[in-house]
């Protein structure tokens, strides 16, 4: 396809991408675009199939269904990416690693050869007065392997250096896309990917004790405008890392966005998720927020909690959100520091 053809057909997939967007009333925002345009182009099955889901069930999409899209099929496979990226790299110096061995391996051979032949030609001339020479020659090629498994053994060296460097990189860019940078738990992306797999387990076993837990901060806003943002960021590491202790085995945090983190939490009957999300509550707010150096007490917090559970027939994980969130809607609406489940 020349360029030219390339720009027209990309001209009307973004064509259909608008109208979509118009006629199922979604936000024109630059990452809602990004998904109604690889809709209209049709490059991704699972895309399509996910978005025709909500069309044909006549689902609304809602703010959360329209990140939900955002982040499974466009910044997944941007990581995606990222990490093919450093594993082509590692392919690359493991395949030069392999060259220098082969060629190593050549050296070698083609010394036994030399050695052989000498071998013969001493015996042949073993009598006259040639093995002088021959045994110089057989010095020199000694010599001279010795010389390039010297410089061989140096490549290897610095090959060896550079793949543990590239796995520790590779290792970092893997936990990088996965975790949320200021807190360190995983992120949204992470979180979707996980549930996903847990609710088709649980679909697949008919188990409903597969429970979201929604946290939001109370009067988070207020505690920035009183203390300032470095502060209010101080304190969401804080609330990451208390979930963090609270969590056990399979279950995981991760933040939401903003002030939000979600839970999930595998095999655990609502009752079960109500008792962590109480637990989680207490350790919270009990917690005296001080300044280490000077001393300077900032008070507590608070958390408002929504609680969710699986409906293997007719969940998906939108609708899992959802119910989370309105039951946290509830619990603000009640007077914040409080869980409530969802009704
Ligand atoms: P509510 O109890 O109803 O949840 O009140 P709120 O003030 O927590 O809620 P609101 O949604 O009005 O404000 C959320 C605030 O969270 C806005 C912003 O100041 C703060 N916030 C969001 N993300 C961050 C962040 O990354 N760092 C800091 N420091 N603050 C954040
Ligand atoms: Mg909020
Ligand atoms: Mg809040």
């Amino acid at each position: 396809m020349t360029r030219y053809n390339e720009l027209q057909s990309d001209m009307v997939y973004a064509k259909q991408a608008f109208l979509l967007m118009q006629k199922y009333t979604i936000s024109p925002a630059p990452e809602n675009y990004a998904v109604w345009f690889h809709y209209a182009m049709g490059d991704n099955k699972d895309l399509v199939r996910e978005v025709d889901n909500v069309i044909n069930n006549n689902l609304e999409f809602t703010q959360v269904t329209c990140s939900y899209f955002h982040n499974k099929f466009i910044m997944a496979t941007r990581n995606q990416k990222m990490v093919d990226e450093a594993a082509m790299s590692a392919q690359k110096i493991i395949s030069e690693v392999l060259k220098v061995i082969n060629e190593f391996g050549s050296e070698t051979q083609s010394y036994h050869q030399d050695v052989d032949g000498y071998l013969t030609t001493i015996s042949a001339q073993a009598e006259s007065s040639g093995i002088g020479a021959v045994v110089k020659d057989l010095i020199s090629a000694t010599s001279n392997l010795k010389k390039k498994s010297e410089s061989i053994n140096k490549k290897l060296e610095e090959s060896s250096q550079e793949i543990t460097t590239l796995k520790k990189d590779l290792k970092q860019v893997t936990i990088e896309a996965q975790r949320d940078f200021l807190t360190g738990v995983y992120n949204r992306k992470t979180f979707e990917k996980y549930v996903d797999d847990q609710i088709e387990i649980a679909r697949l076993k008919g188990n409903q004790d597969l429970c979201l837990m929604m946290i939001d901060i109370d009067h988070f806003k207020q505690f920035n405008d009183r203390f300032g943002h470095l502060l209010g960021d101080e304190v969401l590491k804080i609330v990451a890392k208390t979930l963090t202790e609270i969590l056990k085995g399979r279950d995981i945090v991760a933040r939401f966005g903003g002030e939000e983190f979600v839970v999930v939490l595998p095999e655990t009957p609502i009752e079960g998720a109500m008792k962590v999300a109480e637990m989680t509550r207490l350790a919270i707010a009990g917690k005296e927020l001080k300044r280490k150096d000077t001393g300077e007490n900032y008070g507590s917090i608070t958390v408002s909690m929504g609680v969710s559970r699986f409906r293997p027939e007719t969940d998906t994980l939108p609708l899992l959100i959802k119910r989370a969130d309105d039951a946290l809607y509830a619990s603000k609406h009640n007077g914040r520091n409080r869980a409530t489940r969802e009704s």
